[in-house]
């Protein structure tokens, strides 16, 4: 049996695969079982943020599996503590709530936001507002406050409590910005949406509005977060200060790890018993993550990244079929004039390259540590395809 039927055999069909196992991955390459091999374009989703097998995330991975792989969150670790003083301290937040996944992360912001406004104001201050468009993940909550209406199907009954405002509509958020609702969540750049940033009068209207009337403004930095978009932190680039932000995809260069992160005014809301998770913080995601913190505070590697960026967009803009890039930094949808992205995305696996598709763009999320001449190696691919 090949391991692809082996796979299907015996795992739910939740995922539309390629055809490709995958094998190995050595820097911005990847191998499969059959010793074919691609440029990564995609970073698994943006996850594997300094490529495959980075030697110093390596050497930090393989050193905590063999001192201490795990331990029950009623003990400390040391690699925990390291990991979240320097998230901190490189975000300006007060604390950090340590879960698995961005919906995790996410599943802690709303009950965060919640528990504030409760604890203040009591019962019936609880809407959360989302944006039309959104995506924020797969439980049963998150999925309720993302806001495209092909998730709201089969599980019913979804969680209550979750409006929606259309995306840099003004009117449309002072209209429901009512004395029910706790906090307003965002993502900066809408990734799965499309890769669609916020328009800045947009994002200044809600971190205007919110603090006047003690509403809590939650980022959903799970994709756009960790050196994306040329800034640690997307937030950076509109000059705002969410009171929650939250982390997960690219912060542990492809560990599973999901963060919540708070400012002062309600980093002690959540106290014990009220949130948890048994794996939240594991001790070997979190010196990959510490591993990756570093690497992005080395001097000049977020305008490197910047950089490479603008150089993708140059680069692609030339390209006839190329109607328009869209997004920040290294987070990239292309619209097309002519082709389909699905079957653009499939056509270059074929030719060896690692693409992601997002609505109808083809999205690029390059390793950030991605070479010059990867990046040209890349684009030829594309401009062969695009002819
Ligand atoms: C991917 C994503 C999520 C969900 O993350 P998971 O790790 O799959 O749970 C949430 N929000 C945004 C913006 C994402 O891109």
């Amino acid at each position: 049996m090949s391991t692809i039927e082996q796979f299907n055999k015996h795992v739910m069909p939740t995922y539309g695969r390629y055809d490709v196992v995958m094998e190995s991955g050595e820097k911005r390459v990847a191998t499969d079982e059959n010793g074919k091999k691609f440029i990564d374009f995609g970073s698994g989703i943006g996850t594997n943020s300094l490529g495959f097998c980075d030697e110093k995330w390596v050497e930090a991975v393989c050193n905590q599996v063999k001192t201490i792989q795990h331990t029950s969150n009623y003990y400390y670790t040391k690699i925990q503590a390291d990991f979240a003083s320097k998230l901190c301290e490189m975000t300006g937040y007060s604390k950090m709530f340590f879960g698995n996944s961005g919906a995790e992360a996410n599943e802690c912001a709303i009950k965060l936001a919640r528990k504030y406004s409760f604890d203040k104001y009591g019962k019936g201050r609880h809407t959360i507002i989302t944006l039309v468009n959104s995506f924020h993940g797969r439980t049963l909550a998150t999925l309720s406050a993302t806001g495209q209406e092909v998730f709201h199907n089969y599980f019913f009954p979804f969680v209550e409590g979750f409006t929606n405002v259309v995306a840099n509509d003004i009117d449309d958020l002072m209209a429901k910005l009512d004395d029910t609702v706790c906090a307003v969540m965002v993502e900066f750049v809408q990734g799965e949406g499309g890769v669609i940033p916020l328009e800045k009068a947009f994002v200044e209207k809600i971190f205007e509005e919110c603090p006047k009337r003690d509403i809590l403004v939650i980022a959903d930095e799970v994709q756009t977060g960790a050196g994306r978009t040329g800034k640690f932190l997307a937030s950076e680039h509109f000059g705002v200060k969410p009171d929650i932000t939250t982390m997960a995809k690219g912060i542990a260069g492809g560990l599973p790890i999901g963060i919540c992160l708070a400012n002062e005014k309600c980093c002690d809301v959540l106290s014990p018993s009220t949130h948890g998770s048994t794996f939240g913080g594991n001790p070997i995601c979190c010196a990959g993550g510490l591993a990756v913190l570093n690497q992005l505070s080395e001097t000049g590697f977020m305008e490197d990244v910047a950089k490479k960026g603008d150089y993708l967009r140059e680069k692609l803009l030339e390209i006839d079929e190329v109607e328009g890039v869209d997004g920040l930094g290294m987070m990239i949808g292309i619209r097309l004039k002519t082709k389909k992205a699905g079957e653009l995305c499939k056509a270059c696996l074929e030719e060896g390259l690692l693409a992601l598709t997002a609505k109808d763009k083809l999205r690029l999320l390059p390793p950030l540590n991605i070479s010059y001449e990867e990046i040209d190696a890349g684009i030829e691919i594309l401009n062969q395809l695009m002819k």
